[in-house]
């Protein structure tokens, strides 16, 4: 797809569940079974087209932990985005996958002394990654290991956003230096490191009014702050990421140019560059969960549908409560015609909260039938479980490859002793 399509009409702000191809996804669940996700990286390179866009000046970088599956990774690595990562393990894939370390960062919570060990070594080769810290505890264990590189200070900003309070960062003490002493602290990382930047991340889906208001706060305060400690010797603000997705069929898409314009304006002037880090927006609606109907019980009030996917595959419904739409691929307009009625789409893990949705009005299910659950891509695999003891599901991408493997039981207990590999 050439520069202008990706800009253009040919790239459409969300990709809908319904309008996925049925009859391809009804042959990737033929040719490797389900419960499975498919990922379109061409959808990928897509939405990192409109971020780049949206954003022409900013550094844009992916937050890869919301899909750190390789394809994904050398796919946002080749539409221009940097790597933002949350531990050793995602900064070791985003290099592997061909990131420079110039193009990642490292966002270090509370971080283990291994992930500090590690991270610190691969420095070595790779001298132009950031370290992102939240705590002075945290600059002193890097001078400790004898890290003397790139640092960006993450700040409290005391303004949260998001769509579940387990989701809203900004005013949860956990996540960097409250603001009023961010200025004292960088003071401090100035005498030991190469402080580049300031951070700040209010927290996962700037959807409605709402959000985009303590978006602009949040904005507002850190170009404030990087003005106070002098912008003209900063690289970049960094003001996090959180663009929301619909996950509900009728939810509006986010107009991303009006996040952009609004977080400029808020910003103010600064000779530092602006930086924000996506995640969600670069892959929810890139990917699908495939699952199967096995088990179809009327009740009085819904119809259950169990399904072969459960909250080991997808748990963000059990999680955060989130909607997810979900359609049939064998019935409706896809299909056959069918009844509607009130359905609860309940997977096989051993917990209530295991369920897709409930009572929700969708046609009457059959035994054998697929079902999709769309936006499936941000956050699906990456919080898969063995929990129950059931293996990992597989990852394939719309063109048929096979991106992770299904696990095996073996997998499974493969650490434990007596276990597969003993
Ligand atoms: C999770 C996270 C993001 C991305 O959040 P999304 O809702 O996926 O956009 C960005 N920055 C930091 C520091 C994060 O922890």
């Amino acid at each position: 797809m050439s520069d202008e399509q990706l800009r253009g009409a040919e790239n459409p702000p969300i990709r809908r569940l319904a309008e996925w191809d049925v009859e391809r996804l009804r042959e990737l669940a033929g040719e490797q079974g389900t419960p499975l996700y498919v990922t379109d990286t061409d959808r990928v390179a897509e939405n990192c087209a409109r971020l780049r866009a949206a954003f022409p000046d900013a550094d844009v970088k992916y937050a890869a932990k919301a899909h750190t599956g390789r394809a994904v990774l050398e796919t946002v690595r080749e539409a221009g985005l940097d790597a933002e990562c949350a531990s050793a393990g995602e900064v070791r894939r985003a290099l592997d996958a061909g990131f420079p370390g110039a193009r990642v960062d490292y966002t270090a919570v509370n971080p283990p002394a291994r992930d500090l060990d590690s991270v610190v070594e691969w420095w070595d080769d790779h001298p132009d990654i950031t370290v992102t810290v939240g705590a002075r505890d945290t600059l002193d264990r890097l001078a400790e290991r004898g890290y003397d590189g790139r640092v960006c200070v993450r700040v409290n900003p005391g303004v949260g956003a998001g769509h579940h309070e387990k989701v809203r960062t900004g005013a949860a003490p956990k996540f960097g230096v409250p603001y009023d002493r961010a200025a004292e602290v960088v003071a401090d990382a100035r005498d030991r490191f190469e402080v580049v930047g300031v951070h700040a991340h209010a927290g996962s889906g700037i959807h409605g009014e709402e959000d985009l208001a303590a978006h602009r706060d949040l904005v507002a305060r850190m170009g404030e702050l990087a003005r106070e400690i002098g912008d003209d010797e900063l690289e970049f603000v960094d003001v996090g990421g959180g663009f929301g997705v619909p996950y509900h069929e009728d939810d509006p898409a986010l107009d991303l140019d009006s996040v952009a314009d609004a977080t400029r304006e808020a910003l103010g002037d600064l000779d530092a560059t602006l930086a924000v880090e996506p995640g969600r927006y670069v892959v929810a609606d890139a990917g699908v969960l495939l699952t199967r109907v096995n088990t179809v019980k009327p009740t009085a009030e819904t119809t259950v549908a169990g399904v072969d996917a459960g909250m080991t595959d997808l748990l963000r419904p059990a999680m955060y409560d989130a909607y997810h739409a979900i359609r049939n691929l064998d019935a409706g307009d896809a299909g056959d015609a069918r009844e509607t009625g009130p359905v609860t789409v309940a997977g096989p893990i051993c917990e209530t909260g295991d369920t897709f949705c409930d009572g929700r009005e969708l046609p009457l299910p059959d035994r054998g039938d697929l079902l999709a659950v769309g936006n499936a891509g941000a956050y699906g695999y990456e919080m898969a479980s063995t929990y129950n003891s059931r293996p990992r599901l597989a990852e394939v991408s719309l063109a048929g490859d096979v991106l992770r493997e299904r696990e095996t039981l073996a997998g499974v207990t493969r650490l434990e002793r007596g276990g597969a590999d003993e």
